[in-house]
């Protein structure tokens, strides 16, 4: 992670919202519906424990803040946040929507390393999905050139 740069489109997803240290990425991979990583784009760290007070507090109003859009634009009955870092240890928080359509109702979303693999969102629906994100949180890529 520490090496992907900061791009607003790749084969992972669309970045939806960037601050300072911090990017959010709308999942391509078809998993569930308003998937998104934050990740941490500071110095590199493994676990939200070796982040300055200061850090820590950009870190996790990033993950409150691209929770709230994705609770307003996708509507789910909860939101779950996952940091685990055991396949990638660099600091990133998994937000998962979960619905009345629901794999695993009751218990944590199966989720798995994405490796490339995974069926698709259509990508007009991911993108259209992306722009009501970044409109709800007020962060367009054109006009933030100091996170890339
Ligand atoms: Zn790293």
């Amino acid at each position: 992670m520490c090496e992907s740069g900061r791009p607003d489109d790749d084969k992972y997803g669309i970045r939806v919202r960037a601050t300072k240290n911090t990017d959010a990425v709308l999942q391509r991979a078809n998993i569930q519906q308003g998937y998104t990583l934050v990740i941490w784009r500071g110095r590199h760290v493994a676990e939200p424990t070796e982040l300055t007070d200061e850090e820590a507090a950009e870190y996790w109003l990033d993950v409150l803040t691209v929770s709230r859009a994705l609770i307003q634009h996708y509507r789910p009955l909860k939101l779950n946040y996952e940091t685990l870092g055991n396949s990638l240890p660099h600091l990133h928080t998994h937000l998962v929507p979960r619905y009345l359509k629901d794999p695993t109702p009751g218990r944590p979303f199966p989720l798995l390393p994405v490796d490339g693999s995974e069926p698709l969102v259509p990508d007009d629906q991911l993108q259209s999905d992306a722009e009501a994100l970044r409109s709800l949180m007020n962060w367009h890529p054109e006009v933030d050139q100091a996170t890339r």
